[in-house]
């Protein structure tokens, strides 16, 4: 097994409780991640897939405010992630890995699409 490659490789393991509202990761054993930078393995898939961007609820056009898996208040500043299979990934840190495909809008893509 290549680390090198593995070692941005997030799975379920890695708790929602790991990532700080700054989109680090702060794995067990004392590594930090950006992020953003890493690859995310979306629920019932063997296929890691990249981050494409990270935002937050600023940057959303019309920012859904409460968690679409617990229904806990969405932190303003707490990272949310457009994948490369055009999922969005919520790390909600009163759940766990929120994987959606149409819960977040954002202001970027309104603008690009009109
Ligand atoms: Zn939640």
């Amino acid at each position: 097994m290549n680390r090198k490659n593995d070692e941005n490789n997030i799975d379920a393991s890695v708790k929602t409780n790991q990532i700080d509202n700054n989109g680090i990761v702060h794995l067990s054993n004392g590594i930090k991640l950006e992020l953003s930078q890493c690859k995310l393995i979306p629920p019932g898939s063997n296929d890691y897939v990249n981050v494409v961007m990270m935002f937050s609820l600023e940057n959303m056009y019309d920012p859904i405010i409460k968690c679409p898996n617990c229904d806990s208040t969405i932190p303003w500043d707490r990272p949310i992630l457009l994948m490369d299979n055009m999922q969005f990934v919520y790390p909600c840190s009163d759940c766990k890995w929120v994987w959606e495909r149409q819960s977040f809008n954002m202001r970027k893509f309104r603008i690009e699409n009109r």
